[in-house]
């Protein structure tokens, strides 16, 4: 149904119009419009982050010309303007607002600018299969003499780093390459046989030098997983960190070669400081996952993405596998490639189990619903979303952990094995996996029935039996209330303790205000909502801490009052406590593993025994 798409390209300019308005001028301009009024169209989401966000409600003003002369266009749908009929040149020219600190949007300001694609360059319907070519222009003014590009989109005539002409292959490429333009610091390192560069824009302290060498290895060790050691390749002949380093803020956003990260400035390593802390292994964690994806999701694709359809929502159960693999993988690859220790790596994955234990809503959505609903749950959270919704992230990490756990125990292939037999049959474009795809692949590399196991843990909402599967790789699973009792081993469920619980999780700030109220707990069953302000606990005034100290002091099955406002309105709960549940777990390694838990630990891991 597609007009003739011959090879003249949609050509695109794009301007930081007025940086202190916050807003770039985009254009697209056809050769050959359609006869009866040209419709150009804006996607509704960015592939990655799976929400409806109408980026559309950013295009400022839009007008048109046809051959250098304004004409007529409005909108005919949301996201759609139609133009009136032109023959020759037609242009569309919008003005976009952008100031949307965040990885999935646009922002500009006097200091830097940045766009990803789908929230600034409109398609002509019906001619999205046409080469591209993009203008990206330089702001006007002295302020920015020293304003640089780092983008992975391809250079058709623009020196590096500079201003100029770029282009992609169709639609579909030109939008799947952020665009970094201000003052940035640049290192660059070898992987795979391709050079890879890390921007780093923001004000910051960090040894990059460092950061790069760190990253290196992790990077290198993916492209061996996919590749098989010794002549690896990585799958792009550039790729492209950018990381925007500001005082509070977390987020990855993948791309084909890039991927736009957010961190803490303090998670850079610093000068000078040796070994890995918690904020630089989260940042290395960051990475290694966006880097993940430049296999699993961006190339190894749902068959729902192919193509990706940019008006409504793509449904897949698969999430749990783009994501949720990868979610294993990020730490993994930090552990195997020796970047971090093998006692680190156990309390990541003691950190994880904690998270998904401490969330009711893991025994109502699977992780297939959990994917499923994504757009309307997962990417919508409120203040019931801990009861009702799973992580396909976490629990999708847990039972990739989980199933490689299980296929190399029974000694005929790994998880590995499956992510390189995923890349070979799905790697290929417009090879997409089938819903259940991972799952009939794994049974067919494993040679068993997996359907009790997926049916369990990815359909269903069994809790994943991991002290049993780490056992035999000399891992001990250890579970305890928040504060006091140990208990070893065993599984997750509520036991006698010397610590009380209420039920609740309380919101950030000075103020005791109820975030959340878990389901079937105290809290919940006395009446109280998220919302609720603490006032007083047994006659004393609320306070996190006072909170805190009632609950290591009283028993379970005492009975506490709590005076509490809802909305301006003062409530009196008389609360039931209960024995704290044994959901925060540790791991470590066990003093008594024989010789083969030793050799399996560290065919999984990467690292020796005598290198913990
Ligand atoms: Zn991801």
């Amino acid at each position: 149904m597609n007009p003739p798409q011959g090879s003249r390209p949609t050509r695109y300019r794009i301007a930081p119009l007025n940086p202190h308005a916050h807003v770039f001028e985009v254009s697209c301009t056809v050769d050959e419009p359609d006869p009866a009024g040209q419709s150009f169209r804006l996607p509704a989401w960015i592939p990655g982050s799976y929400l409806i966000r109408e980026f559309a409600r950013h295009f400022v003003s839009v007008r048109a010309e046809c051959n250098g002369s304004g004409i007529g266009i409005r909108k005919t749908a949301k996201d759609i303007w139609q133009a009136d009929p032109c023959s020759g040149a037609l242009t569309m020219i919008a003005e976009v607002y952008a100031f949307d600190l965040s990885v999935r949007a646009a922002y500009l300001d006097g200091r830097r600018g940045y766009f990803n694609g789908p929230s600034v360059f409109v398609w002509p319907v019906g001619q999205e299969q046409r080469p591209c070519e993009v203008e990206i222009v330089a702001a006007q003014g002295e302020g920015y003499r020293e304003w640089r590009v780092a983008t992975s989109l391809p250079r058709a005539g623009a020196s590096p780093y500079g201003f100029g002409r770029f282009a992609a292959a169709n639609y579909d490429e030109l939008i799947d390459h952020p665009v970094e333009m201000g003052s940035f610091d640049l290192v660059h390192f070898q992987a795979g046989g391709a050079r890879h560069d890390i921007a780093v824009t923001g004000r910051h302290r960090g040894d990059l030098k460092r950061f790069s060498r760190d990253l290196q290895r992790v990077c290198q060790a993916q492209v061996d997983l996919f590749g098989g050691a010794p002549e690896s390749r990585a799958p792009v002949d550039y790729y492209l960190f950018h990381v925007l380093a500001i005082g509070e803020g977390y987020g990855g956003l993948e791309h084909r070669s890039s991927t736009s990260l957010i961190c803490k400035r303090d998670e850079l390593p610093q000068l000078g400081s040796i070994g890995v802390g918690e904020d630089y292994r989260s940042l290395l964690g960051l990475a290694s996952h966006e880097y993940f994806h430049t296999w699993n999701v961006k190339r190894i694709k749902p068959s729902a993405f192919l193509p990706y359809d940019l008006t409504r929502e793509n449904l897949t159960e698969q999430l749990w596998a783009f994501e949720g693999i990868t979610s294993y993988y990020d730490d993994l690859m930090l552990v195997r490639s020796g970047v971090i220790g093998v006692s680190d790596y156990l309390e990541l994955l003691g950190r994880d189990i904690t998270r998904l234990l401490r969330a009711p809503g893991r025994s109502r959505q699977s992780v297939a619903e959990s994917s499923f609903d994504a757009w309307i749950k997962y990417y919508r959270r409120d203040e019931n979303t801990p009861n009702a919704v799973v992580s396909y992230y976490l629990k999708g990490a847990l039972i990739a952990l989980a199933l490689d756990l299980m296929l190399r125990r029974a000694g005929v292939t790994t998880l590995d094995e499956v992510m390189r037999a995923l890349w070979q049959r799905h790697g290929k474009p417009g090879i997409g996996v089938p819903e259940n795809g991972v799952e009939a692949l794994a049974a067919e590399l494993a040679g068993i029935d997996l359907t009790d196991f997926f049916g369990k843990y990815v359909h269903g909402t069994a809790d994943l039996p991991l002290a049993e599967l780490l056992a035999p790789f000399g891992v001990d699973v250890m579970l305890r209330a928040a504060e006091g009792a140990k208990d070893k081993g065993g599984s997750p469920g509520k036991r006698k303790t010397a610590r009380a619980w209420l039920g609740v999780v309380l919101a950030a700030g000075a103020e005791p205000r109820l975030q959340h109220v878990l389901s079937d707990g105290p809290a919940e069953r006395a009446g109280l909502a998220a919302g609720d302000t603490l006032v007083a606990i047994d006659g004393i005034r609320a306070s996190a801490e006072s909170l805190e100290r009632v609950l290591k002091f009283r028993g379970a099955d005492d009975v506490v009052s709590v005076q509490a406002f809802r909305r301006d309105e003062l409530m009196e709960f008389s609360v039931e406590l209960d024995a704290a549940p044994l959901e925060t777990c540790w791991l470590a390694l066990a003093d008594d593993a024989n010789a083969d838990a030793l050799a399996r630990r560290s065919a999984w891991l990467g690292q020796s025994p005598a290198n913990p």
